[in-house]
């Protein structure tokens, strides 16, 4: 049998959010709110109920400009303080944030459908990724040598880059924009960001919380739609960088909207992690372990670990397993109670897209041992889905799915596992599930991914980096290696000699 989740909905259609706790509908530009030039609005939709949640500034070019100009003017005297007093307004930020995880919660919820426990982990590690960086700030250390050449002292030091252009996805909205802000401003840049289109509400709540802590210009939102904003942050010729997180074709169209100006290209794309789970793993941690790395934020993450790759011999115990697992999640919107652990997709195009996949593996002939369809609206719910005996050609192997799908294969021995695991053009993440030492130092040496778990899947530390490998993409979030890439090298060379 095939069970089928519900949905669980609020009761009496409760919103999460009231009319006051939403944030401004303007562009935060030098400190300030102000409408967009084209005085035009983009709806905010609902993704549980398809309502309209809120309106927000739908942002042009000429905003973008504004904006980068004011932080243009704004960034060399925040560039000249010591790291000691930008690190301080980061923990005051981080403070801030805290102070308000309840307000900002519940509207990530409401934006996203996301449920609540996903929204409280998402501003939880907000806070904990700008206190990582205000600590971070003040570690860095610089080098000097003497006699690199005779009589010569080499100073090696690091400089902002001066302004950084940001776009960011709907996924974890508050938490990526943090990934950026909090490494960009802690290395004395300034920044404008723009949030997706679909989910800009926590970015501008964070602004006008934080507004009164950074000066005038260091950090600017302007919200609209990528192909304007977006395009145009990545052409501006005054910015130094231009950093992004989004799907591959986004980071093909800023790589080349940005290749005019050259300035510095950060990329953060999608994924499609392989979980290998060999023979001698233990079947029950890989099966809950899958419950969480695929399922998490509906699978809308782009470290999901969603294409299984197990050894014939325990493919059926490992399927097994994941049934059970899977069929028990509880799928609901965020205000029906805090077990609720699956939402919806985030809009009716991606809802669309997943419930797609989902069809054309069906009509392929492949079988979902649970799930397999949408589920009744309104609201853009899909059960959660595991698709089984999958080829390794399939479209659903292969592709970003970005929805609560995994899929299983089978493969025979070690050298087929990482040969169909590296066979993507996606290299984010993947995990190996292994009892043997020998086996998982080897078989994580050959993976072709930014991060690989051993016996885990999706447990990320701020003091880590994070980022891909191939198409999913270049340059590092968290941890020192973040700041090294939003910051730019200097050697100066004294003559000592007399
Ligand atoms: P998306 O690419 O559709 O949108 C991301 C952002 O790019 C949005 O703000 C959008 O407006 C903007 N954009 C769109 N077209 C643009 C253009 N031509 N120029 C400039 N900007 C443009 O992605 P999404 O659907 O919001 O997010 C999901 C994707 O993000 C998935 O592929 C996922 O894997 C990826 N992701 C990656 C990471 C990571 O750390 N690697 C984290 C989260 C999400």
């Amino acid at each position: 049998a095939v069970p089928v989740q519900t949905v669980r909905r609020a009761e009496g259609g409760a919103a999460l959010v009231s009319e006051a706790e939403l944030p401004s509908t303007g562009q935060f530009i030098d400190g300030g709110f102000r409408p967009s030039t084209s005085g035009a609005t983009l709806d905010v939709v609902d993704p549980c109920s398809e309502q309209v949640l809120a309106q927000v500034a739908d942002g042009t070019a000429e905003d973008v400009d504004v904006a980068v100009a004011a932080a243009l003017a704004a960034q060399p005297a925040w560039g000249r303080l010591t790291p000691k007093e930008r690190s301080l307004v980061l923990l005051r930020i981080a403070d801030r944030v805290e102070e308000n995880t309840d307000r900002l919660v519940r509207l990530e919820s409401a934006n996203t459908g996301k449920p609540l426990t996903v929204s409280r982990d998402d501003i939880a590690s907000t806070v904990d990724t700008f206190r990582f960086f205000a600590g971070a700030a003040r570690a860095i250390t610089s080098q000097a040598a003497a006699d690199y050449t005779e009589g010569h002292l080499s100073v090696i030091i690091r400089e902002p880059l001066g302004v950084i252009g940001v776009v960011t996805p709907w996924n974890y909205p508050l938490l990526m924009a943090a990934w950026k802000i909090a490494p960009i401003i802690a290395a004395g840049n300034a920044l404008v960001i723009k949030p997706s289109e679909q989910t800009p509400l926590t970015t501008i709540a964070f602004a006008e919380l934080v507004a009164d802590l950074l000066p005038a210009g260091i950090l600017n939102v302007v919200t609209g739609v990528g192909p304007v904003v977006g395009a145009r942050l990545s052409e501006h010729p005054d910015l130094a960088m231009i950093a992004l997180t989004g799907s591959v074709n986004s980071g093909r169209a800023v790589a080349s909207g940005a290749a005019q100006s050259l300035k510095r290209v950060h990329l953060e794309l999608g994924g499609k992690a392989p979980v290998v789970v060999f023979e001698d793993a233990d079947l029950d941690d890989a099966a809950s372990g899958i419950r969480n790395a695929g399922f998490w934020n509906a699978g809308q993450e782009c470290g999901a670990g969603c294409r299984i790759l197990v050894h014939e011999s325990v493919a059926d115990q490992l399927t097994e397993r994941l049934v059970k697992e899977i069929s028990s999640f509880v799928v609901g919107e965020p205000g029906a109670g805090d077990d609720i652990e699956i939402g919806p997709m985030v809009s009716r195009a991606h809802y669309d897209r997943v419930a797609g996949y989902l069809s054309r593996a069906r009509e392929a002939g492949i079988r979902a041992a649970v799930g397999g369809g949408t589920l009744d609206g309104p609201g853009f719910f899909v059960a959660p889905t595991v698709l089984v005996d999958v080829p390794d050609d399939a479209e659903v192997a292969r592709q970003e799915i970005f929805g609560p799908v995994v899929t299983v294969e089978t493969f025979s021995d070690e050298d087929e596992a990482v040969t169909r695991a590296n066979s993507v053009p996606y290299g984010l993440s993947a995990s190996v599930w292994t009892e043997n030492a020998r086996r998982s130092h080897d078989i994580a040496a050959r993976l072709e991914a930014g991060t690989v778990w051993v016996n885990s899947h999706l447990v990320l530390a701020t003091e880590a980096p994070w980022g891909g490998f191939k198409g999913s993409g270049y340059g590092r979030d968290l941890s020192i290696y973040a700041l090294d890439d939003y910051s730019r090298t200097k050697h100066v060379m004294h003559n000592h000699s007399r």
